[in-house]
């Protein structure tokens, strides 16, 4: 399977390169980058310090789609939805990790959806998938007399909050009790906020340092406090993720999945 790494000089980017290089029964279709970044023309081998490939950087991100089977997308929100319109175009299997996408953005997605296969997740980890599973089931299991916290760390240089993972995580739980989330979320709280309403599911970020991705969910009531904990260690487990997706998306039905469906959980 032929895969096209779009963002391929970022970090995520550079993790995905060599994530497909040393997947089974993948080859490396080409790397993009934004117009005027300074990884383009250069060759994307030497850019990993993996020695020379043969394979240079391009601006132009439709050439890529032309001739990749699949492409991953960890990139940026806009450069995400002019990617999905590409791969409608030409046929090709999305897969995205981009996060903070708007509602609009999401719309995007799943217009693609309808006509190839999309998957698009908040974190591509199998650890963080399972946690997503485990923390419907616990919401549904403990009910709102439990108040919901989601606490989440990450690098100095994450430029979205909270993290889709932890966005993720609260649709999880809303989900186990019947709710959305956007009717029971609170973001951030500062002042003079009030008593805790009943039902509410919390977020606190934190940002700092070298830190993958930590997200606990707190399940918290008089009495006792469950909590559920996943930390990430290494982003190759994203990479990773991705790569084992747009292998299980080739040949699927037009769709929006989500990695969950992937997983099978
Ligand atoms: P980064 O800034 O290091 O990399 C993003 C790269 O995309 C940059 O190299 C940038 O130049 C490139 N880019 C931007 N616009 C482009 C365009 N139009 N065409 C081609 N390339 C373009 O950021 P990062 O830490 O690698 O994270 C990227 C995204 O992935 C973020 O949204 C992050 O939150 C997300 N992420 C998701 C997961 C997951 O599992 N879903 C895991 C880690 C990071």
């Amino acid at each position: 399977m032929k895969i096209g790494i779009v963002g391929c000089g970022g970090r995520m980017g550079r993790m995905l390169v060599n994530a497909v290089l040393d997947a089974e029964g993948c080859a490396l279709a080409g790397g993009t980058e934004r117009p005027g970044g300074d990884a383009v023309g250069r060759d994307i081998g030497e850019l990993l310090g993996r020695g020379a490939l043969g394979v240079q950087v391009v601006d132009d991100a439709r050439t890529l789609f032309d001739v990749a089977d699949a492409v991953i997308d960890f990139t940026a929100p806009a450069a995400t939805v002019q990617h999905a319109a590409f791969a409608a175009e030409t046929g090709t299997v999305l897969i995205v990790g981009t996060t903070g996408l708007s509602k609009e953005d999401e719309a995007a997605l799943r217009a693609a959806g309808d006509r190839i296969p999309v998957v698009y997740a908040p974190n591509f980890s199998v650890g963080v998938n399972l946690l997503m599973a485990l923390t419907e089931r616990a919401a549904a299991i403990l009910g709102d007399d439990y108040d919901i916290e989601i606490v989440e760390m990450h690098h100095r240089h994450k430029v979205d909050a909270p993290s889709g993972t932890a966005l993720g995580l609260g649709r999880a739980a809303a989900a186990g009790r019947q709710v959305a989330l956007d009717h029971v979320w609170c973001k951030a709280r500062d002042g003079h906020t009030g008593a805790r309403p009943k039902g509410e599911i919390g977020f606190a970020t934190l940002r700092g340092g070298d830190v993958v991705g930590d997200h606990t969910v707190m399940y918290a009531t008089e009495g006792e406090r469950v909590e559920l904990t996943h930390k990430a260690s290494s982003r190759a487990v994203f990479a990773k993720g991705a790569v084992r997706a747009a292998l299980w998306a080739k040949g699927r039905p037009a769709g929006l999945y989500s990695m969950r469906d992937v997983l099978g959980l």
